[in-house]
């Protein structure tokens, strides 16, 4: 039986789908072995078939770098939440306590030493901060941020010869001379402990800092 193409193309999804009755299974069969139009016309549709079918496989692989971006992009947004929390927090830091904070990254003493004798060590008065008008006799190396140089300022007169005792009055820096605008080096002294240090110098007003 020879059938109308576009009753055939009527059929054709149901042919697909394979819901259609055997005699109508036949009929379709018969009529695509002889004509090539409907035979391109099932292989179409069978094509768009398996497309609408692989959609949602597709569709997920699609998906799945979105979803990876999507968490690495929470994280970053976590850690920047974080580290502006903790910017804010030492800004706070730093407008409230400018000094304090100073103190703690880069420690720094200073001492105004007027010599009256060449003959005699006189103790330098470190201040006890930065603006205060406090002094200590002694020093203490208190943080990791030390340097743990003594600087004989350019603002000095002349050369100084150094000293440190413990607080046992025991000498553990004998005499190191620091020409001015220049620093020595004190590694030898420990964190935590008290040390007096003392000049000797040419008469005259110097500018020590503890570093
Ligand atoms: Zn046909």
């Amino acid at each position: 039986m020879r059938m109308n193409c576009n009753i055939i193309k009527d059929l054709l999804p149901s042919y697909i789908d394979d819901i259609c009755s055997e005699d109508t299974r036949k009929v379709v069969e018969e009529h695509l072995a002889q004509c090539e139009k409907c035979r391109l016309s099932l292989k179409r549709m069978q094509q768009q078939t398996d497309y609408i079918q692989q959609m949602p496989e597709e569709a997920k692989k699609a998906i799945s770098p979105f979803k990876k971006i999507n968490k690495k992009r929470r994280i970053q947004v976590f850690v920047a939440i974080v580290f502006t929390f903790i910017i804010t927090i030492i800004s706070m830091l730093i407008v409230q306590e400018v000094s304090a904070v100073n103190q703690i990254f880069f420690p720094k003493k200073s001492a105004i030493v007027v010599v009256d004798s060449m003959e005699v060590w006189e103790k330098i008065h470190f201040n006890d901060n930065d603006t205060g008008t406090k002094t200590k006799d002694y020093l203490i190396y208190n943080s990791i941020f030390w340097n743990k140089k003594i600087v004989n300022t350019a603002g000095s007169p002349s050369d100084i010869t150094l000293r440190v005792k413990d607080e046992d009055g025991n000498i553990v820096v004998d005499e190191l001379r620091v020409r001015p605008g220049t620093s020595v080096k004190v590694d030898s002294l420990k964190n935590n402990k008290k040390y007096y240090f003392e000049i000797k110098a040419q008469e005259g007003r110097f500018f020590i800092n503890a570093v």
